[in-house]
Formats: structure tokens, C-alpha cells, sequence
């Protein structure tokens, strides 16, 4: 097959195009617009291989898309580009609802047009996968039941709304103009090349220099984690098996409060790499929470681990302590970012208040 996938140097994608190139035979062409979330080295060996080609372009720009679609005439669409961090949405929500909407919205109606030149044989099996969060679900409380794929939208932030807004598009687009399309929603992911804006880099990063970690309220929020290799096999499953106009919830059942993140991340660091003045826990901080912020998220991915016979290999201690020896072995990469902007940030982890978001 011949692979369009968006967002291949970002974080989740970098990690979508590593496993096509490495597990099947498919063709993949990368439009990625180069971010600052992007980066090259995250391809890795992809970039020596015949069967990768980034294309540097903005999936806004409608004649750049349109014109990807007529050079490389792909049989499946994987769209992971967007706008992803949910600090910079609140701090500025203008680059989330261009790319995330307006720049679904572009890709969907090159799509639209490739799929009516194609004949009826290719039309039977093209898909245009939409890669989602569970974020758009809104927030769980204690003891509600997960996240499954029939949840009513209740997104609470910019990044999250834009998000929902794309999911409801690429769905109209199946109804209105039989599209096909598939939406998959996912929980937080961590693992090799994530941003080190994101928790589980930003902790084991200021832990390991000795830096505070500050904890929003009493650590009791609780996010359900992926590591990115898992989510990375189930996208690529749900791209070739997927139907068309089906929603799948893919998670990895391992729900954790974000102290007890911040905890594991300390520990596997002092077994690692011992702190001559003490365990790191001593540097957890508990202060007082953003306004806004979504208690806990959790799938029940019971629905997409039957259709694709596929459950996260990795449960969170064994994701954790290899994304940990990742970050403690990729030096280079990460201190560069960090000492361009990150150093100190305050972590976007706990709300003091439980329940829903006001
Ligand atoms: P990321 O921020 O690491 O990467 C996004 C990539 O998209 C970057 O390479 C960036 O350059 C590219 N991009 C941004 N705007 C673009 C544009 N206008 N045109 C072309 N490329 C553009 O994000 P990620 O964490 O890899 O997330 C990938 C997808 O998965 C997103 O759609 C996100 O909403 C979704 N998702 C992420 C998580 C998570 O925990 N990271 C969880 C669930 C769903």
C-alpha cells in the first residue's frame, strides 16, 4: 500500500512511520509541516529508505495537498498532524483551530477528490484514518465507567475542542460525501522523542538534574497511558483492517494518578542513576492547580482489542523504564531543546479540585 500519512515527524507519527518501515512493505509519504514539535532524527533509519518521502508542507495549504494527492496517488490516509500540547492551546488557541480544523478540513476535501478519480476496485478499500485523543470525551470522575467508543464529545480546552471539531468533520465527511472514513481516539502516550514539554519527559528531565517537580494539587489526577511502540501497532492495524465510518477507542488499561507517574519516573531514575543527595521524591512539589484541568480520562478499549485482535504488549513500569533509559541514552537530543526553552518549566500535571472541570 501506499501509505499519507500526516504529522510523521512529530512524536506519535515518528513512531507510526519507524514501525510501517520496520513490520510491513508499505510505501509512506510524510507531509509534515516542521513545527517545533518536529523532528528528522525521530525517523531514525526511515530516513535512508527508498520507501519514505517527507514532504515539508502545512496540510492548510489546500494546492500543496492536492498536489501530494496527484504526485503520489495513496491508497490509505493515516492523519496524525496537529497542534498537540494543551498548554500552548490555552496560551494561544489561533495555530490549534488552523491546523487542527481548517487543516483537517483541507486534507479532507484533497481526499474527497483523489477518491472520486479512483475506480471502483481502489475506491473499496481507500480509508482516511483520523488519529484522535480521548480528551475530546471531556473528564471522568471517581468511579464513572471509561471512555468507550459511543462517550457523547464534552472537550473542555481549545486543544481538545479543535480536536472534536475534526472528528465531527471527518465523520460528516463519511456520511455527507461516503468518505471512507475511520476516527480512532487514544489516551496519553509516552516513549522515545516526546517533546520534553510533555509530563513524563519534563519530570524525568528535571529529576534527573535535580530539579523541583511540581505536583497541581494533591497529585490524585488521574490519565490512562500508552506507550507509543503499542499505539503505533494498533494505528497501523486499524489503517489496514479498520471499516469504514467505525470509531475505535484503543488504550492500554493502565490508568495511573499523576503522583504515582511522578513516583515511578523517581524511582526507576534512583535505581538508574543513584542521586548522592537522596532519593528524588524529595523534589516533588505540590502547588496550586490551573484552572480548567480534567480530572481523570480512561478507555475501555475492550471493542478495538477484540476487531483487531491486538492488546498493548507493554504494561505502564515496563513502557516507563524503557522510555526512561531512551531519554537517559538520548542525551544530545533532548538538551538542546531544554536549554533553548525548557528548563524549569512548571509542570502541567494535577488539579487540587476533583470532579469535572469547571
Ligand atoms: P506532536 O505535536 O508530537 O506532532 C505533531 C506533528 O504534526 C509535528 O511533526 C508537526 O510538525 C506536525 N504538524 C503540525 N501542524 C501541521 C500542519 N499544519 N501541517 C503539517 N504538519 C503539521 O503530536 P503527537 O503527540 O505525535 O500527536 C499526533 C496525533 O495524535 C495528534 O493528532 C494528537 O491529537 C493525537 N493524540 C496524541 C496523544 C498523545 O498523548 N501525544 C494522545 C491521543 C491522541
Amino acid at each position: 500500500m501506499k501509505l499519507l500519512l500526516t504529522g510523521g515527524c512529530g512524536f506519535i507519527g515518528s513512531a507510526v512511520v519507524r514501525h510501517l518501515l520496520r513490520h510491513t512493505d508499505h510505501v509512506v509519504v510524510n507531509v509534515d509541516k516542521m513545527t517545533y514539535a518536529a523532528s528528522e532524527d525521530a525517523l531514525e533509519a526511515a530516513t535512508q529508505q527508498s520507501r519514505h518521502t517527507l514532504v515539508k508542507a502545512d496540510i492548510a495549504d489546500a494546492q500543496a495537498m492536492h498536489h501530494v494527492f496527484e504526485t503520489f496517488d495513496p491508497d490509505v490516509v493515516m492523519h496524525l498532524a496537529a497542534e498537540s500540547h494543551v498548554d500552548r492551546s490555552i496560551d494561544g488557541p489561533s495555530d490549534f483551530v488552523q491546523t487542527n480544523v481548517v487543516g483537517t478540513f483541507t486534507l479532507l476535501e484533497a481526499a474527497r477528490w483523489h477518491y472520486q478519480g479512483l475506480n471502483d476496485e481502489r475506491r473499496g478499500t481507500f480509508r482516511f484514518h483520523h488519529i484522535s485523543t480521548d480528551e475530546v470525551f471531556g473528564a471522568l470522575d471517581h468511579g464513572d465507567p471509561p471512555f468507550t467508543e459511543t462517550t457523547p464529545y464534552d472537550p473542555r480546552s481549545p486543544y481538545s475542542a479543535t480536536k472534536a471539531a475534526s472528528d465531527h468533520l471527518v465523520r460528516a465527511w463519511h456520511h455527507t460525501y461516503g468518505l471512507p472514513t475511520i476516527v480512532s481516539n487514544t489516551c496519553n502516550n509516552y516513549g522515545p522523542w516526546q517533546f520534553p514539554e510533555k509530563l513524563i519527559p519534563l519530570v524525568t528531565l528535571n529529576a534527573l538534574e535535580g530539579k523541583e517537580l511540581p505536583v497541581y494539587g494533591d497529585g490524585s489526577n488521574m490519565r490512562d497511558w500508552l506507550f507509543v511502540e503499542d499505539h503505533a501497532e494498533a494505528l497501523v492495524r486499524v489503517a489496514e483492517h479498520g471499516k469504514p465510518g467505525e470509531t475505535y477507542a484503543i488504550g492500554g488499561r493502565q490508568p495511573r494518578t499523576n503522583l504515582d507517574v511522578v513516583k515511578a519516573i523517581c524511582a526507576h531514575l534512583d535505581k538508574r542513576v543513584p542521586d548522592a543527595a537522596g532519593p528524588r521524591e524529595r523534589l516533588i512539589r505540590f502547588v496550586t492547580d490551573r484552572p480548567g484541568h480534567d480530572f481523570r480520562y480512561e478507555i475501555d478499549p475492550s471493542r478495538t482489542e477484540a476487531a483487531l485482535s491486538w492488546t498493548a504488549p507493554h504494561d505502564f513500569e515496563s513502557g516507563l523504564a524503557k522510555t526512561i533509559d531512551w531519554y537517559l541514552a538520548n542525551r544530545t537530543w533532548w538538551e538542546k531543546l531544554r536549554a533553548a526553552r525548557y528548563a524549569g518549566q512548571r509542570l502541567g500535571i494535577a488539579p487540587a479540585a476533583k470532579g469535572k472541570a469547571a
